[in-house]
C-alpha cells in the first residue's frame, strides 16, 4: 500500500484531530502518503484534497472540532455519486480510505467498499455513544466532561435559589450521555428516549426529595425523549416551584479532548492503518475489553447500541 486518504464525516466530536495525528503519523512512518480529504464525502467530490506529511499534523491532538473540517452530503446516499467518488479516488491512486464518523458516514464507507471496491477502515467518531460493537465511540468522554461540568456549575445556583433545573443534552437515540451525566452528578432523574417518561412519577420524585430537605433539583433530559421545554411545562405545576431550562447545545461537542478520548483516537488511528496495510477492509476499528479490534462494518450498521439498563437502575437507586 502507497497511498491511503482519511476524512472526517458527519457531525464532529473531539478527538477527530487525535486520530488524524495517529492515522498520519503512522502511515508515514511506514512509508504511505496520506491525502486528507477535506469536509467529508462533500469535499471528496469535489476534490479538495491536502498532502499531510508528519509535519503537517503538529500540535493539533489538543485541538477540538477536526482540522480536515465536516459536512453533510445528502448526494452521497445515492449510487451513482459513490460511484463518481470511487473514480476520483482511483485518479489519485488513493488504495484505501479511512472514514472518522458516525453512523451515517460508516454507512456512506460501507457502501464504497461493498459497491465500488474501495477498501475502506471506519473509526467511529461521534458524541452520541450510538454506534454498536464498540465500548466507546471518539469523542463521547470529551463530551461527557463538558456535560458534567456545565451540570455541577448549575447545582450551585440551582442551590442557591431553590429551583429546579431541567437540562437538555445531545442524545437524538441513545440516553447515554443523559444517564452518565445524571449518575456521575447525583441530578433527581433523567429523561431518555429508551424508557416512556411518566412526569406524574417524576413530578411526586422531586416532591418526595424536596421533603426530605433537599434544596435544588436537576432533571437531565436526553433530546431525543422530549425537549426541555415540554418537560418543564409538565413539571411545573405538578412541583409546584420555578424550574429554569438550560439547554447545553453546540458546546457539548467543542473543547480540547479529554486524555480518554486523545488515547482512544491515537490507537484507533494506528489501528486503522495497520489494518489497511494487513489488507483488512470493509472493517470498523472497535474497543472491545480494553482491545482495538477489527469488527465488520455491515455488522456493526445492522445493530442498534443498546443503553446499559444497569446505568439507568443506579441513576435511580443512588439520587
Ligand atoms: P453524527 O452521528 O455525529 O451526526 P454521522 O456520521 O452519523 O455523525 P450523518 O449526517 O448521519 O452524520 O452522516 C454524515 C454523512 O454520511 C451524510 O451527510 C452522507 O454524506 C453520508 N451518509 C449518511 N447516511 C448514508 C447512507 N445511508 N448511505 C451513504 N452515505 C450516507
Amino acid at each position: 500500500m502507497k497511498k491511503i486518504a482519511v476524512m472526517t464525516s458527519g457531525g464532529d466530536a473531539p478527538g477527530m484531530n487525535a486520530a488524524i495525528r495517529a492515522v498520519v503519523r503512522y502511515a508515514v512512518r511506514n512509508d504511505i502518503q496520506v491525502l486528507g480529504i477535506q469536509r467529508g464525502y462533500a469535499g471528496l467530490l469535489d476534490e479538495d484534497f491536502i498532502e499531510m506529511d508528519f509535519a503537517s499534523v503538529g500540535g493539533i491532538m489538543e485541538k477540538g472540532g477536526t482540522i480536515l473540517r465536516s459536512s453533510r452530503c445528502p448526494e452521497f446516499v445515492r449510487k451513482e455519486t459513490r460511484e463518481e467518488a470511487a473514480k476520483i479516488l482511483a485518479k489519485h491512486g488513493v488504495e484505501g480510505l479511512i472514514v472518522i464518523g458516525g453512523e451515517g458516514s460508516l454507512h456512506g464507507a460501507m457502501f464504497l467498499e461493498e459497491e465500488q471496491k474501495v477498501p475502506v477502515v471506519g473509526i467511529p467518531g461521534t458524541i452520541d455513544n450510538d454506534i454498536a460493537m464498540t465500548d466507546m465511540s471518539i469523542g463521547v468522554d470529551t463530551c461527557l466532561n463538558t456535560v458534567v461540568d456545565a451540570i455541577q456549575k448549575l447545582k450551585d445556583t440551582a442551590s442557591s435559589h431553590e429551583r429546579a433545573f431541567i437540562v437538555e443534552v445531545m442524545g437524538r437515540s441513545s440516553g447515554y450521555i443523559a444517564t452518565v451525566a445524571g449518575l456521575v452528578t447525583g441530578a433527581e432523574a433523567i429523561v431518555i428516549p429508551e424508557i416512556p417518561v411518566n412526569y406524574e412519577a417524576l413530578g411526586n420524585k422531586i416532591l418526595k426529595e424536596r421533603e426530605r430537605g433537599k434544596i435544588n433539583c436537576i432533571v437531565v433530559v436526553a433530546e431525543g425523549a422530549a425537549s426541555a421545554y415540554t418537560v418543564a411545562r409538565h413539571l411545573e405545576h405538578r412541583i409546584g416551584y420555578e424550574t429554569r431550562i438550560t439547554i447545553l447545545g453546540h458546546i457539548q461537542r467543542g473543547g480540547s479532548p479529554t486524555a480518554f478520548d486523545r488515547l482512544l483516537a491515537s490507537r484507533m488511528g494506528v489501528a486503522a492503518v495497520e489494518f489497511l496495510k494487513r489488507g483488512t477492509s470493509y472493517v470498523m476499528t472497535a474497543l472491545q475489553g480494553g482491545k482495538i479490534v477489527p469488527v465488520k462494518l455491515d455488522e456493526v450498521l445492522k445493530q442498534k447500541k443498546s443503553l446499559n439498563m444497569e446505568l439507568v437502575e443506579l441513576t435511580a437507586l443512588l439520587s
